[in-house]
């Protein structure tokens, strides 16, 4: 096998959760991409990849792990873990095949298809594919992916039973708001009554849910609604997972035109986190697994079970919210500057010290302004 010349292809996004699992690129791009305030496919055309073409590349992985395999018992290394990788790293294995390796280093057991939508793959050519990755790495537990609510309601549950069956584990799907205007507004292409619908079709085929909520969507004009709706969406789905992101106004979208114009006003940090509250408080009769998993969040360590760790992320919040305006100002820059992993971090004095050390030469500057044009800064530097 020609190792250097193998190519397997790889979309530009995952969740954070699946750092750890190999990329199986199934379509590429997002089928709809309208939604106002997505920047992650804009310019690039949505495309369906054949079964052949992807089984093809799953073959070929399949090939590039044996000679992963075989390169180690060459090494007669005992065992495969990350000081593997770094062998392979230093006897200049091609890039290609070190993703492969650091998968098999953390398990080899996951596997996310690629990109935004693998639904709207018709079910036969995509159980094929599940039962081909089942197939080749019999290893594998958990097969997940990108779905949007509506592709989803375009299948019947028999499909459904039938895609879990075949191996696909959990989905992951950008609820973004139960609050109708602002689902229109932003073009999502949904309702929260679809939304509702979709994601009790996914429970009930026995497919693991996901469900990401984009604090901030709302701006100042729809931030109440936005959370309280978005709580009443999620109570009536019951996910296995909520996921917390936060939005941030990207240049190649229409959002950032429209808040160009002055008819979107984006949400300050500190408004964020009431919203936050609003949201969480509001969650009611559900077993979720609430998750704040992006380095966008400000509080990224709100994470429980509920019901029963709701007073626990509540009280998270509450002990940011009881800071002085100075001390918040800290935080958030600390945070952006990677200073703060966690509200945690905050009280302890070395680090508050660096942070403060740099707030107050920024104020020296210009103000707070100047720290808020930092905390900007540091923000547009991430994903
Ligand atoms: S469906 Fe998802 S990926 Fe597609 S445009 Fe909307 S948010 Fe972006």
């Amino acid at each position: 096998m020609e190792k250097e010349n193998l190519f397997f292809e790889q979309g530009p996004y995952r969740p954070p959760s699946e750092a750890y699992s190999l990329l199986i690129r199934v379509t590429r791009n997002c089928p709809w991409n309208r939604c106002e305030f997505c920047p992650a496919y804009k310019g690039s055309k949505f495309q369906f990849r054949t079964v052949e073409e992807i089984k093809r590349e799953i073959q070929l992985i399949k090939e590039a792990v044996e000679e992963i395999r075989a390169t180690i018992d060459d090494q007669r290394e005992a065992g495969f873990n990350e000081k593997t990788v770094n062998i392979l790293s230093n006897n200049y294995f091609p890039e290609n095949l070190l993703g492969i390796a650091s998968w098999l280093s953390r398990g080899g057991d996951r596997v996310f298809l690629q990109d935004a939508d693998s639904l709207v793959m018709d079910t036969d050519g995509l159980v094929e594919i599940l039962r081909f990755i089942k197939k080749n790495f019999p290893k594998v537990k958990r097969i997940t992916s990108y779905a949007r609510s509506r592709t989803i309601l375009r299948k019947d549950i028999k499909e459904l039973e039938l895609l879990c069956r075949a191996g696909l584990s959990r989905l992951h799907i950008g609820l973004e708001s139960g609050y109708d205007p602002l689902l229109k507004m932003m073009k999502k292409g949904i309702t929260a009554k679809g939304h509702i619908e979709a994601g009790r079709m996914v429970r009930e085929a026995g497919i693991s849910l996901s469900e990401y909520v984009l604090l901030g969507l709302g701006g100042e004009e729809m931030s109440r609604e936005h959370a309280e709706k978005t709580a009443s969406v999620l109570n009536k789905i019951d996910p296995d997972y909520i996921r917390i992101r936060t939005l941030m106004v990207r240049k190649n979208t229409p959002l950032y035109s429209r808040m160009e114009e002055g008819a979107f006003n984006v949400l300050g940090e500190d408004s964020i986190i009431e919203e936050e509250r609003i949201l969480l408080e509001n969650l009611d009769g559900i077993g979720s697994h609430l998750v704040s998993d992006h380095i966008r969040n400000l509080l990224g360590e709100l994470e429980g079970d509920f019901p029963e760790d709701k007073k626990k992320v509540l009280a998270i919040i509450d002990r940011y919210r009881g800071l002085s305006p100075d001390e918040k100002l800290n935080f958030r820059l600390g945070r952006r500057a990677h200073i703060y992993q966690s509200l945690d971090n905050f009280f302890l004095p070395h680090l508050f010290g660096q942070v403060e050390k740099i707030r107050r030469h920024l104020i020296s500057q210009g103000g707070v302004e100047r720290v808020e044009e930092e905390i900007i800064s540091l923000m547009s530097g991430v994903g």
